[in-house]
C-alpha cells in the first residue's frame, strides 16, 4: 500500500488546509466531516500515513492503534454521545466506497441513526 503524500487529510495534518478541529492529541486528529450526514459527524485520523484500515491494523504499531482507537472514544465521550450512543464506520477500499486514502473513523451521532445502511 504506497500512502499519496497528496491527500486531503495528509494536507489538513500538515495545516495546508483548514479543517474545524474538535480533538487532537499524539495520536489523533478529529475535525468535522465538510458535508455531514448527521447532527454530529466527526471523522477522525491517525496521526501517521496510514492508507486504510487494512494498512493501519497491518502496518501500525500497538501503540499507535491503542493510542488512536482510546481517541475515537474519547472524542464521542467529550462530544456527549456516549450517553446516547453513536455509530463509527470505516469504508475500506474500492468495494468499501473509500474516497480519501487516509485511513479514517466516520464518528456519526445527535439522533437515532436508524438500521445500519450497507447501500
Ligand atoms: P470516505 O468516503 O473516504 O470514507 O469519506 C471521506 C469523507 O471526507 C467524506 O465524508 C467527505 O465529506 C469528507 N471530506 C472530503 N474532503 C474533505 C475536506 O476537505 N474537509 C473535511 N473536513 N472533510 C472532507
Amino acid at each position: 500500500m504506497i500512502y499519496d503524500t497528496t491527500n486531503i487529510f495528509a494536507k489538513i495534518l500538515r495545516g495546508e488546509i483548514p479543517c474545524a478541529t474538535v480533538y487532537e492529541d499524539e495520536w489523533a486528529l478529529a475535525f468535522n466531516d465538510i458535508a455531514p450526514a448527521a447532527p454530529v459527524h466527526v471523522l477522525v485520523i491517525p496521526k501517521g500515513p496510514y492508507v486504510s484500515l487494512d494498512d493501519f491494523t497491518l502496518n501500525g504499531s500497538n501503540n499507535e492503534i491503542a493510542g488512536f482507537y482510546r481517541a475515537v472514544g474519547k472524542v464521542a465521550r467529550e462530544l456527549g454521545l456516549a450517553a446516547t450512543g453513536y455509530r463509527t464506520l470505516s469504508n475500506t477500499g474500492l468495494h468499501g466506497g473509500q474516497e480519501v486514502p487516509h485511513f479514517h473513523v466516520h464518528l456519526f451521532g445527535g439522533r437515532p441513526l436508524g438500521p445500519m445502511p450497507v447501500r
